[in-house]
């Protein structure tokens, strides 16, 4: 007989993300700061870079933003109850007449990326709307071609954005594209215009326009080493030990016994593996924490399990909670995962407080 899972209280689940919500609201006023007299949006997709989005868009309402960006239309919807529908902006903008629907019904905002794009959306009676045009990086947006169409001219545009490939590194292909937004400027009639993602907001006021999209930076990412020191962490990934076991001298650890113990260890167990985005990777890498005293893996990352020695932590036992190496700098060096991958990686078997 099928039963009703939610006569049972569930239990607390043993793998939880602490968000450090203050560094949160933190990272978004320095961006905001930083972004001179534009103001700073955040980019909210993909689950707000895995931190979950239904705690970070409140938070950062409370701390003043009030511009939002995702990817898919479902990801609106997922906004709709935190924030008026108006300020949410769809990127991937609308690919047939159910997206169109949607948009007109809720009235969260398009952002159109093609003509094709465009011209449905004024068929449909369209309204408010954004538009991308691609000044370089070749991903979405209309080119700069495109520009002349009568129906841009016909469009309601809130905000003209465009996208820079190369924010987090010195090369001249910043300036060209700061060149071509110039020249979108002087072409499309909007409202507001917008550039920057959080690395661009560190290349100076000429690219701030009026609305930043900082994302990465937000979540605690260093987009640009002049950001050290003044964006702080934010996402705390934490794993409680399952059991405890004694392993003897020259004993394998794990899948392939890739780890030999070297003398009779105390091994930890831990909730936590590549199905949790604690990609296999970290084997033989990774690091964890536990009241102050450093952790390492011991061989291969299992799917739902990672083990990890406890010599130095006798005090450290099954139901203790240990926290994961997850400094987004050199959690990327160590892994070999960009700092992007290690936030969105986390999957969904972490408690997030809501
Ligand atoms: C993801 C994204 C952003 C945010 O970029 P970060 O590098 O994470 O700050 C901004 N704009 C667009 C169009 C994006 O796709």
């Amino acid at each position: 007989m099928p039963s009703d899972p939610t006569r049972f209280a569930l239990p607390p689940a043993a793998l939880r993300l602490r968000l450090d919500r203050e560094a949160l609201a933190h990272n978004w006023r320095m961006l905001d700061g930083w972004s001179g007299t534009a103001t700073a949006g955040a980019a909210v997709k993909a689950d707000a870079y895995g931190m979950g989005a239904t705690v970070v868009v409140p938070e950062l309402t409370r701390a003043g933003c009030r511009n939002w960006f995702v990817a898919h239309w479902g990801e609106a919807a997922v906004l709709l109850p935190h924030v008026p529908a108006e300020q949410i902006a769809v990127l991937h903008g609308p690919l047939n007449d159910a997206d169109v629907a949607f948009a007109l019904e809720s009235g969260v905002r398009p952002v159109l990326n093609s003509l094709e794009q465009a011209r449905r959306w004024y068929a449909a009676g369209g309204g408010v709307c954004h538009v991308m045009v691609d000044t370089g990086i070749n991903r979405l947006g209309l080119a700069m071609g495109d520009l002349g169409d009568p129906v841009l001219q016909a469009l309601t545009i809130d905000c003209c954005i465009s996208h820079l490939a190369s924010a987090d590194e010195d090369v001249p292909q910043n300036a060209q594209q700061l060149d071509r937004f110039g020249q979108v400027r002087q072409q499309v009639p909007a409202q507001r215009y917008s550039l920057a993602n959080s690395a661009g907001i560190m290349l100076g006021d000429a690219y701030h326009a009026d609305l930043t999209r900082p994302g990465l930076a937000l979540y605690g990412g260093i987009a640009r080493a002049e950001m050290a020191g003044a964006i702080r962490q934010v996402a705390y990934p934490e794993a409680a030990v399952l059991q405890v076991r004694r392993i003897e001298a020259g004993e394998g650890v794990g899948y392939n016994a890739t780890f030999i113990a070297p003398r009779p260890m105390r091994a930890g167990v831990i909730a936590l593996g590549y199905a949790d985005g604690y990609m296999r990777c970290w084997s033989g890498k990774g690091g964890l924490s536990w009241r102050g005293a450093r952790i390492p893996v011991l061989g291969r990352i299992s799917m739902d399990l990672t083990i990890v020695a406890l010599d130095d932590v006798p005090g450290c036992g099954e139901g203790d909670w240990l926290t994961v190496d997850y400094d987004p700098v050199s959690a990327a060096a160590i892994s070999g995962l960009s700092q992007y991958e290690l936030f969105t990686l986390l999957g969904r078997r972490f408690f997030r407080q809501s």
